[in-house]
This record gives structure tokens, sequence and C-alpha cells, in this order.
């Protein structure tokens, strides 16, 4: 049975809308936006929510961060594009910025989380045969089942989620999967000599925020390091202060290799994605062999620097720690027999759904929305729970009690 909550007839023109013109590449919930406030979304007949997606987490800053507005408005009047055929004033100063903010010698600058990741990719590879000294067209690259890397035909390539591939082929070569969190599996792949990197999610978030054990990073750097193999750590999702540390691998003081940024990097504004690493790796890609149009832009490198400020100007990474703790262990109290799972780390967490009826996590959306707060499921039974690092204590709790009244109402579905 679906319980079919009523949308008003202006929210239904504009979901008419984009059904007749638009690709049906998503299946949003049925909310149309307006407006953004820190930690609230405004629907188009004024009603208030709590937003518990982020936009993916990329609004860990809270939707339109005034100083982050100011920063994009400030550089769109003056210069938002030049394209890499010349230097711009702001593109080293952001180099310089970002570098020293996590430590490495370089930084190559895409738009969209994807684009870095093929980005990384191609780092891996160019690294494998001028510097391990790989046969050509022999490197591989290990990753994890149920990863989520982004949507191009060489990442889909890698997916392990048959919705992704599906009469999408062919597909590239060169990958392996292993399971998440497995250092064994790990230790076992990287017998291969002709393995360049690993590449993984620090907590894969798609998948239903699955939090690895303790100890799995630094296994990874250890042995990544054993077998003089690149340790990759897409923290495009778990990175920029949204798991209570700047990087989901600080938890064990791990250092990746190559470490990949996106979405909060500009704090919801604009695609802003990057890669860094030292030298050694980075120094391999030659003139003409990568690029973007409109990778390191004006506009982005002002918008990102402040993102980043901003980051740590409000101490995020702290807030989120506390929230984080707050909001899990209040949602462990909850007395319902819907909810099997609560994990996550920081702001980034999810609930599993037990329910007779397999729509129940999509059918509790619905009812959040009419509750006033926004979350979305992600592989059926999973929704992830995930704020801007901006929410305050009373906000979490209010937060609490529209979840626990809305697990209630999931009795009469
Ligand atoms: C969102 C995401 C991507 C892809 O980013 P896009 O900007 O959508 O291309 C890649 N990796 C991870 C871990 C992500 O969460």
């Amino acid at each position: 049975m679906n319980t079919t909550l009523a949308v008003t007839a202006n929210t239904q023109q504009y979901i008419n809308l984009e059904d007749k013109y638009g690709a049906h590449n998503y299946h949003p919930l049925p909310v149309v936006l307006k407006k953004g406030e820190g930690v609230f979304l405004y629907d188009v007949d004024d009603k208030r929510y709590y937003d518990f997606l982020s936009g993916y987490s990329a609004v860990n800053q809270g939707h339109c961060h005034p100083k982050i507005v100011a920063a994009l408005i400030e550089q769109a009047q003056k210069l938002t594009l030049t394209s890499r055929a010349f230097h711009s004033n702001l593109l080293g100063e952001y180099e310089k910025y970002i570098t020293a903010y996590f430590g490495y010698d370089k930084v190559l600058p895409m738009n969209t989380g994807v684009e870095a990741v093929e980005t990384a990719i191609k780092l891996c590879r160019k690294w494998a045969y001028q510097v391990k000294g790989i046969a050509a067209n022999e490197a591989k690259i290990i990753v994890c089942d149920g990863n989520f890397h982004g949507r191009t035909i060489n990442v889909i390539s890698f997916s392990s989620d048959s919705t992704a591939k599906n009469n999408f082929g062919p597909f590239t070569a060169g990958y392996t999967s292993i399971p998440h969190n497995d250092l064994h599996a790990l230790e076992k792949a990287l017998q291969d000599k002709n393995v360049a990197a690993f590449l993984f999610e620090p907590i894969q978030g798609e998948a239903g925020v699955v939090v690895p054990d303790a100890g799995y990073f630094k296994g990874i750097r250890n042995l990544c390091d054993e077998y003089n193999v690149l340790m990759v750590a897409d923290e495009i999702q778990s990175g920029l202060a949204r798991t209570g540390k700047m990087l989901a691998c600080d938890h064990e003081d791990v250092r990746p290799d190559i470490l990949i940024l996106g979405k909060a990097l500009s704090g919801g504004m604009l695609p802003v994605s990057a890669v860094l690493c030292d030298d050694e790796i980075m120094m391999t890609i030659k003139p003409g062999e990568h690029g973007s149009t409109y990778g390191g832009n004006p506009l982005a490198c002002a918008v990102a620097i402040t993102a980043l400020q901003v980051l740590k100007d409000e101490n995020l990474s702290a807030n989120a720690e506390a929230m984080g703790n707050l909001l899990r262990s209040e949602l462990k109290k909850l007395n319902t027999p819907f909810v099997s799972v609560v994990r996550g780390m920081g702001l980034l967490n999810a609930i599993v759904i037990k329910h007779k009826n397999p729509d129940a996590a999509w059918e509790l959306c619905l009812i959040l929305k009419e509750n006033g707060l926004l979350a979305k499921p992600t592989h059926g039974d999973k929704i992830r729970f995930a704020p801007p690092l901006i929410i305050n204590k009373e906000q979490v709790m209010e937060c609490v009690s529209i979840i626990a009244k809305s697990l209630q109402q999931l009795n009469n579905i």
C-alpha cells in the first residue's frame, strides 16, 4: 500500500515541466525547492524543511553561506573564465592555498567529482608507466565492491551497480574489484605486479554510509607502502569536515598519495573539484596531456578559497563530530521496530529500515517531507542523514523528534 501524500497544484506544475522536458535520469522526492538558508530549504509554497542531504554533502557550509556568496558575487563582477590558455591572478593563489591546507606539493583543478576521479586514474597510470615501470597498457587499479565514483563510462566500468552499468557497455579494462573494508583481499590483490593504485572511498556514501573497521586506513597505507602502490582516497563525499575531521583519513592520521575532493569544495555554489598529490606523481603529466576549459577558473578559485576558509573559521569538523554523536545517540534511543541499524561518522550517517513493505524507506522519506525534513533513500532500504555541518544542538533535537514522529506514522503503511 502506498501513502498518497498530497502535492499542491503549484508544486505539481513544476514537476510536470521537468517530467515533460527533462531526461528522466533521476527519481526525485516530490518537493520543489526555491530557497535555501543555512540548514533550511523552502519549497514553492513557502514550507520550510531541514535539509538532511546537503546536496549529497556539497553544502557542508550551509545553504547560501553569506561569505561564500559574497566571494562569488565579487569575483563574478571581475573575471570568471580565462581558460588555461592564459594565466589568471587567482589560480596560483588558490593552488598555494589548497596545497598548504592539505599538505601536498601540487593540485590539479577540475570541475565535477567524476572528472577529478578520471584525473586521478590518469595520474595513477602515468606514474605506473613512468615511475614504477609497469609495461605499457598493463597497469591495474584495485577498487572496491559497492563503490561510487561517478557516472562516466570509464568510472562505471568498475562499478558493481547493475543499474549504473546496464546497456552502457562496452566498458574499459584495467580494474580489479575487491570487497570494501577487507585488508586481506587487498593484500591478495596486491600480489599482482601490475597494480598501480588502490582507489577507495574511506566511507562508502552512496552504498549507504558503510563505515569500515578501525585500522582500515592505516592498514591500506601500510600495504600500499609495502607493495609500492598508490593509495588514492576519493574524499569527495567523506572529506571537508563531513565526518568530524577535515578528511576521513585524518581519523587514523593517514595521508593518501592522491587525494580527490569535490562537492563541498565550493560550498554548493558551482562544480569545483581537485586532485592533490606530490610532484613525483603530478609532474608525470605534461602540457597538453590533460585539462578542462573551466578547471581552475577564477570564479571557482575565489569560491573554493572562501569555502575552505569557512570550514576552518567556523570549526565545522568539531561541530560535525559533536552533532553527529548527538544525532546517532538520540536515534539509537528511539523505540521503533523499523530501524535495524544507525551508523555513521560525524554528520555522514544512515539508518537502515526494516519493514514488511519493501518501499518503506521511500515512504518514510515522504512522511519526513510532510513533517518538515528532507532525506532520500539510497540503495532501497537505507536513508542517509547528512545535514549541513552548521546545524546546532537544538536543531538536531527537533530533527530527532520529526524522525521519531515519522517512524510512528510508518505503522500505517
Ligand atoms: C558525488 C561523488 C562523486 C561524483 O561527483 P560528481 O560531482 O557527481 O561527478 C564521486 N565520488 C564520490 C565518493 C561521490 O560521493
